[in-house]
Formats: C-alpha cells, structure tokens, sequence
C-alpha cells in the first residue's frame, strides 16, 4: 500500500500518517519526492482498512501495490532512483564505471590500480577482500588485511571502494572499508545476509543469482529495502544457460523489463558475464545501448598474472580504450560516464 500525501501537506501532517501505520503495527517508508511525499507501507497490510489513513488531514490518496515486491516497485516509486555515493552518482544520465581486479592480491596492486583509474575519471575500485570460490583450494582473499589495503587506497587516493560480503560475521568490517557492499550472484537469496546489509548506511550492490527470474531478484532487493536500506543497485552478472561459449550467458534482455517494474539502477558486469576478456568491450557496448546505469569491470595491472579471474580481466590499455569507445557511444544515448 502506498500512501500519497498533498502537494502542501505539512510535516505534521506526514509525522501524523507515519504514527497512525505503526500503531496498526505496520511499517512506513516515507519516500520524499519532487512534488510531494509518498509514504510506502509494509507487513500484513492486507489486514488493514485503508479508509483509517484516508481520512487523515494531508493525505490526498491510497494506492494499493499489486507486485508482490513493493518498496523496489515502479508502482510505488515512479521516478528512478539515484544513487549518491563516493563524490559519484548512479541512476538516470549517468554510465558509472566501478572497475578494479577481481582480488586484493597486494598493496601496490591496489595502489596503482586506484590511482590509475582516479586518473581516468573513474571514481569506484573494486576488489574482493573475500572471496567465494568454487574450489575451496583456489585463493580465497586476503581477508581482513585485504579490507586494510582497500581502506588505505581509499585514503590516499579519495576513490571509492566496493567490495564484496559474504557473510554476516563479517558485516561491520566490511561496512567500514567500503562505500558499496557487493552481495555476490551465490548469496542473492541468501536472506540473513540481505537481511543483515537492510540495516547497513552503505548502498549494496545486489548481483543477480545466476538462476533467478527477474521477480526472484527484485524479492532479493525488497529484503534489503524492507529493513530500511532503499540505495539498492542492481547488477546483471549472466545467468546459466545450455550455451558453452561463454562463462554464463549475459542476459541484457533483462533491462528493459527490470526498468519497467523497478525504479532501482541497473549494472551490467560483462567480465563474469562473459569470462572472456576479448568479448567484454563489446558486451560492455551492448549493455549501455541496452539502458545500463553503469558497468563493473574487471581490471588487474597485469591479468596473465591474477590470482582470480585473469582471463576474463582487462589491462589497463584495454580498459582505457572501452572507456573511450563508452564515451563515444554515451553522447548520443544522452549519458555522461562517470
Ligand atoms: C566477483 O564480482 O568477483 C564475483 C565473484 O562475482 P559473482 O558473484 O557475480 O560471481
Ligand atoms: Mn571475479
């Protein structure tokens, strides 16, 4: 259910709605707008004689969501959702580049790599500190001391850092040294730890499971907006599929209709997408034409030699020349990359 107050309603008026929803034991969301506040409402709201609320002072409607997911709906948010994080912007206008290698491996990896890509406009670095591993004898990240690294490289350089959570003993950390949490493609349905970054101050980086239907993913996403965290980014990462050429099959056809039903930002990570470092430019291209808020990319100073996904990871000559062809192909799609 979502509750449209009037253009003049007063913060009285609003503060009066938002007490009358908790008393019927239900949860609000305000959601400021341009015009005038909208006010989301969640738990057992089938329960509830919406005629209570209408007749408040300074309510002007109720709308009733039909989508099972409600606060990550289109319905209920018409406008798209931006992102304001790390000196950058993500949502509408905008192509945001977050690149960086697959893992920390070092300090001076890191280092470059950051200054690197503050170099060339890009304001997010990321790198995997944990990492989830289909072999539990390939790398695994460095941890916590990894966390460090990207800490430091933050500091020094003013980048911001995204990295990856995969569990919930490690949530503060994590929280502390990144400006995005990932929740990776293994965990998106797994609820205490969407559960868990709901509660954090950071914006999360939702990937999509690799065999979840867009509704699955936007269910995902409400989990970590029910619990108050509504700066949910979306990224498409592949899904599995019959074909063998590639890692996964990147599924760009889900943009359009993700766009529809949610007003959340959209990624698109050709690198995991692909697993091939020759066909991420042009996934990478396909992506923006698509809608794509923005691209994760995988970038190491020297990728023959990562410890994590080398073959599907750019250098940075490589990196440098998609950013250009970005750039070009942003202008008449009426984009800026950032
Ligand atoms: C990654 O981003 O390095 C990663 C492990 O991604 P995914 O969860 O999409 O496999
Ligand atoms: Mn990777």
């Amino acid at each position: 259910m979502l509750v449209v107050m009037q253009t003049h309603a007063t913060q009285g008026q609003i503060d009066h709605v938002l007490d009358a929803i908790r008393d019927m034991k239900l949860t609000p969301h305000p959601m400021p707008g341009a015009t005038r506040t909208a006010i989301g409402i969640t738990g057992n709201v089938g329960a509830v004689d919406p005629r209570t609320l209408e007749v408040l002072p300074g309510v002007m409607e109720l709308i009733r969501v039909t989508k099972p997911y409600k606060l990550a709906s289109r319905e209920m948010r018409p406008a798209d959702t931006s992102i304001k994080v790390a000196n950058t912007v993500i949502g509408p206008g905008t192509c945001t580049m977050i690149a960086g290698p697959c893992s920390v491996e070092n300090e001076a990896m890191i280092l470059r790599t950051a200054e690197f890509m503050m170099e060339n406009g890009v304001r997010l670095l990321r790198a995997g500190a944990f990492k989830p591993r289909t072999s539990p004898y390939s790398f695994q990240g460095m941890g916590l001391e990894g966390l460090k690294i990207l800490e430091k490289a933050r500091a020094k350089t003013g980048i911001g850092i995204v990295t990856e959570l995969m569990d919930t003993d490690n949530a503060d950390a994590v929280e502390a040294a990144s400006d995005i949490i990932q929740i990776g493609t293994r965990n998106m349905q797994n609820f205490s730890l969407l559960k868990c970054v709901g509660k954090a101050r950071k914006p999360v980086l939702l990937k999509r499971g690799m065999s979840a239907t867009l509704e699955e993913w936007l269910m995902a996403a409400e989990y970590v907006m029910a619990g108050g965290n509504y700066n949910v980014i979306l990224c498409e990462r592949g899904i599995r599929s019959f074909s063998d050429h590639s890692r996964n099959t990147l599924d760009l056809s889900v943009i359009p209709p993700a766009k529809k039903l949610s007003h959340l930002p959209i990624l698109v990570d050709p690198s995991h997408g692909t697993g091939k470092r020759d066909y991420v430019p042009a996934m990478a291209l396909a992506s923006l034409a698509a809608g794509a808020d923005g691209l994760l990319i995988e970038v190491h100073p020297d990728p023959d030699h990562a410890a994590s996904d080398g073959a599907q990871t750019l250098d940075f000559t490589a990196f440098k020349k998609l950013l250009d062809a970005l750039k070009r192909l942003a202008e008449p799609l009426g984009k800026t990359v950032n």
